[in-house]
Formats: C-alpha cells, sequence, structure tokens
C-alpha cells in the first residue's frame, strides 16, 4: 500500500477549523466534577491531530466514586414512577435533537464522522429515548399457572442494580446512548466508562442532556480517563459488588478481557463485538444495485462500522461486471474532511488503525492479492480500496479490517457462498442481493448471522430493532429485547388458601 500527500478528488476547501478547546468534566454523582488527582487528558482531531478536548483523567478512585453514587440512587430510581421516568426520556429526547447540530460538528472533530453518518447517529438516539419512554410501562413480568389449586404464582421482572458501560468510538453517539438507555429504562443506575478516542461524543455528551433532562443524580455516571488506564477503571467494576453487569460494546479481544474476569466475579456482561460481513450477489441481481449497496456497505463511515461489508461473495457468471460497476462507484466516493458535508469517506480515526490497513492490504498483495481500485493512504485518508484474488485463510479474508476495504471473491453457487460464510467465526450482519427474494430468504435462513437482510445492506439499524450478533460477534440484543438482558425474573408465590403440607 503506498501513502501519497495529496489525492484528486479530496474535498478542496474544508471549513476553517474551529481552534476553541474546551476542557470539559466528568459527571458523577449529579455534579461536574474533575478527577480527584486533577490530571487532565486530551481528546483529538483524527483529520489533522489537533486537540479537540481536555478530559478529566480518572483512575480507579473516582470509578469508585461513581459507582458509590449509582448504588445509592439506583432504589430510589427503579421506584419512580413510569410517568415520571417517560416525561425525563422524552425530554431527553427534545433537549438531544435541538443539539444536533452542534453535536454532529462534534461527532466530525473528535471521530471523523461524516454529516450523514452523524445525522443518522443523532436521529436514531433520539428514537431510541423516545422509545424508551414507552419501554417504561410495559409489563414487568408474566402471572404462571401453578399446579397448586390455591397459589397465585408470578414472574416479575427486576433491576440488576447498577449496570458499568463501555463504550467504543466508532458509532459514538449510537452506541453511547445504546449503553445507558435501556439499563436505565429497566430500573438500573448506569456508570459509563467511554472510549479514550471519544470521551466527549461517547459519553460525556449522554451526560450533558441527561442532567439537563433532570435525571436524579447518581442515575447516570460518566467517568473518562487516559488511554493507558482503561483497565485500571475496570478493576473497579469487576470487585465492587454493587455493580451486576458489565455491559461492552467494541472489539472481540478486548471482549475476551472483560467477558473472562467479569465471569470470574460471577457477574452478568453483555457483549456487542466486531464482525466480518459478508454479502452475496447471486447472478440474478441488478448490478447497478447490487455494486452501491455494497459501495455503501462496505465504505460508509470509512469502514469504521461493525457492521460494514468485508468480503462480498459473487456468482462467478457477474463477477466482473459486478467488480468492474463496483470499482466505478468506489471511485466516485468523494473523500476528505468529514466536516465538508459532501464526504463520504473522512480519515480513520488513528495512526493504528492506519497501519492495520497498510498491513492487512500489503500482506494480501504479498500473497497474490491484486488492488482493483485505492490502496494508496493520504494523512489518515484512506482511498476506498477493492482486494481481488485474496487467498481465504489471510488476516484480510478472517478478521475484521476497520477501514474502506473490501475484498470480491467469485463462487460458482449459493452452496459454496454459504459455506463461505459460515466458516467465518464472527455473525454479526449479512446481506443477500438477488431479484429471486423467496430464494434470498432461504439463503438467509441458512447463514450464522445476528441479522440477515435480503436486498437491503449490512449496515442497517432502527432504534428498535434486535440488532445484536451470533458466535464470536457477541450475545447482546438491542431494541427493547435488551430489557431482558438488563433484568433479572423474581418467581413470586402468594397461597390464596391452605396448603397442605407433608408434615
Ligand atoms: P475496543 O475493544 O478497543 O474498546 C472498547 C472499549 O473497551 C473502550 O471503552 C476501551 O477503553 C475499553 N477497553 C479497551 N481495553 C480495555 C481493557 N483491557 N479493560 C477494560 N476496558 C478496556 O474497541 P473500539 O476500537 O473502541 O471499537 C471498535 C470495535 O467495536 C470494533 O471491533 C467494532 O466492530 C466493535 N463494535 C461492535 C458493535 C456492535 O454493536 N456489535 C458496535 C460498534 C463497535
Amino acid at each position: 500500500m503506498t501513502t501519497t500527500t495529496s489525492g484528486p478528488s479530496v474535498s478542496a476547501q474544508p471549513p476553517a477549523p474551529d481552534t476553541t478547546v474546551r476542557t470539559y468534566r466528568q459527571f458523577i454523582d449529579g455534579e461536574w466534577v474533575e478527577a480527584r488527582s486533577g490530571a487532565t487528558v486530551e481528546s483529538r482531531n483524527p483529520l489533522d491531530d489537533s486537540v479537540f478536548a481536555r478530559v478529566p483523567a480518572s483512575s480507579r478512585e473516582d470509578a469508585a466514586a461513581a459507582v458509590q453514587a449509582a448504588e445509592r440512587a439506583q432504589p430510589a430510581w427503579a421506584a419512580l414512577a413510569p410517568s415520571e421516568k417517560r416525561h425525563l426520556f422524552l425530554r431527553a429526547a427534545d433537549l438531544l435533537e435541538a443539539r444536533t447540530d452542534r453535536f454532529a460538528d462534534a461527532l466530525a472533530a473528535e471521530t471523523g464522522t461524516g454529516r450523514a453518518f452523524a445525522q443518522f447517529q443523532l436521529g436514531w438516539s433520539v428514537s431510541l429515548l423516545r422509545h424508551a419512554a414507552g419501554w417504561v410501562f410495559r409489563p414487568s413480568g408474566e402471572l404462571l399457572r401453578s399446579d397448586n389449586p390455591h397459589t397465585m404464582a408470578f414472574a416479575e421482572r427486576k433491576p440488576l442494580g447498577v449496570v458499568a458501560g463501555f463504550t467504543p468510538w466508532n458509532g459514538a453517539t449510537v452506541l453511547a446512548w445504546r449503553t445507558v438507555v435501556a439499563p436505565l429504562a429497566a430500573g438500573n443506575t448506569v456508570v459509563v466508562k467511554p472510549s479514550e478516542e471519544a470521551p466527549v461524543t461517547a459519553g460525556l455528551m449522554v451526560a450533558e442532556v441527561l442532567a439537563e433532562a433532570g435525571f436524579p443524580a447518581g442515575t447516570i455516571n460518566v467517568v473518562t480517563h487516559a488511554p493507558a488506564d482503561a483497565a485500571d477503571l475496570a478493576e473497579e467494576f469487576y470487585a465492587n459488588p454493587a455493580v451486576r453487569c458489565l455491559n461492552f460494546t467494541g472489539s472481540a479481544g478486548t471482549a475476551r478481557t472483560i467477558a473472562g474476569r467479569s465471569g470470574a466475579a460471577l457477574k452478568r456482561s453483555v457483549m456487542e463485538l466486531g464482525g466480518y460481513n459478508h454479502v452475496i450477489v447471486r447472478d440474478d441481481a441488478d448490478v447497478d444495485h447490487a455494486a452501491r449497496l455494497v459501495a455503501f456497505s462496505a465504505f460508509f463511515h470509512q469502514g469504521q462500522i461493525c457492521m460494514n461489508a468485508r468480503r462480498v461473495l459473487v456468482h462467478r457468471p457477474l463477477h466482473d461486471a459486478f467488480l468492474a460497476r463496483l470499482v466505478q462507484v468506489a471511485e466516485s466516493l468523494p473523500v476528505g474532511d468529514p466536516r465538508d458535508p459532501s464526504t463520504i469517506v473522512g480519515p480513520l480515526i488513528n495512526d493504528r488503525a492506519v497501519a492495520q490497513v497498510r498491513t492487512r492490504v500489503t500482506e494480501a498483495v504479498a500473497a497474490g492479492a491484486r488492488i482493483a481500485t485505492g490502496g494508496t493512504i493520504s494523512g489518515r485518508i484512506c482511498r476506498p480500496t477493492v482486494l481481488t484474488d485474496v487467498p481465504d485463510d489471510i488476516s484480510v479474508s478472517c478478521e475484521e479490517t476497520f477501514g474502506p476495504v473490501v475484498i470480491v471473491r467469485p463462487v460458482d453457487d449459493d452452496e459454496e457462498a454459504i459455506s463461505l460464510v459460515n466458516a467465518s467465526r464472527y455473525g454479526l450482519s449479512f446481506s443477500v442481493v438477488t431479484a429471486d427474494t423467496a430464494r434470498g430468504m432461504e439463503i438467509a435462513s441458512r447463514v450464522d448471522s445476528g441479522a440477515v437482510h435480503v436486498n437491503t445492506p449490512t449496515v442497517n439499524d432502527e432504534a428498535h430493532m434486535p440488532n445484536g450478533g451470533v458466535k464470536d460477534s457477541g450475545w447482546g440484543r438491542s431494541g427493547v429485547d435488551a430489557l431482558d438482558d438488563f433484568t433479572e425474573i423474581r418467581w413470586m408465590t402468594v397461597e390464596l388458601g391452605t396448603r397442605a403440607l407433608p408434615l
């Protein structure tokens, strides 16, 4: 992979940079506070490495204070009348909606997010809050049938207590709101440890909105930290008995540590992890539609969404025409400054991400792959890259490459395609493109994936849908189904007669 200093269609005149650097405090027990040590850490703009914000650099004792506050607040929050909770969620939705432009600017500056994805994230999050306003009135259990004639029996759903949330940086706003809303709606209180790459957009902004909406002190707490201290903060979550659930969204590698440690502490964990997402393009597909669907699935947010397509399996008769059209679409995508609303492909998050893309593409070429388009990097901006002739057993064919890189591979038939999809250890999102919808549904039914889509992209989400993974992609579900993850069932009986006892 080559590195260049300029590219032909990098957007010409980006808006003037905002040089104001804001220093934030974190949110613990209803107060905006500094880290106990007074230390701060910078959050930087991925496009030019300028400082976007300064945030508290917390240690475990800050996390402990946040957990204590959440523990104190939980019983009253769980007992608050549903109508009052509904009012708070609806007020938060309105406040968030009114901040769309400011938060979209922050997403661009802190995470390199383009306008379209930023607006999608904010709209999704507003929608989630409005759904949650209704969830608080859902039945909290079931009436069961006891075999004892005079016994009434119930299954009652109870909150867990304190839920500790870990957010990633990549879909910062959606994932921060997803981390807090369902646990809160289920009657838990929350401590969020946002990604060190997005402490503002994947954490502090949530606290800003919920604080202004009037959520009681301690119900939501956000503790930011320096990159090296994530594991130190997490120690408090494993060790403190008040934390009953670790709610993690991030990479499978980090999840192994957190799921392992929470398992050893006998605490519940919810895992929303990465994927290796496939698209099957059948020979009856419309070539132009298939190429556009794949380009969106692969390159939106510069390939840094867990649901991005990583490999396309194309029926051999359509392969060459599909590849030619995909290359045309990829080359037409504007790349550059995410603050320019026309930009589709902005910068990767950091130099490690750039190095991963460069290494994976270089390895593929050394193994015989061909770069059909792309393969150049300017600063942190990687041009949409399409690879062909890639061996099935190298990293880029099996592991998530978090950048705008997609493989196109011919297949003889649906059977070969399905077996290649199911050979992956991941199972997050899958699409099939075909004119034969019934056949598409049949294929989708045989694929191991938490989400399967017929003629819709792999990047696909609505706030109330049960998105989530299988296999190494995790086991949490979003939408209303998340309420099951953040509650436990208590069995209750009431004797209305006199039970005959065996003594
Ligand atoms: P990451 O695993 O590096 O970090 C996620 C979170 O874990 C961050 O808050 C980080 O600070 C924390 N963390 C990292 N190491 C830790 C440790 N040793 N102890 C405690 N906490 C630690 O992931 P990322 O780079 O922020 O996010 C991108 C990944 O997330 C990709 O793999 C992507 O596919 C996945 N993802 C999945 C979903 C989903 O819904 N399934 C959504 C978005 C992102």
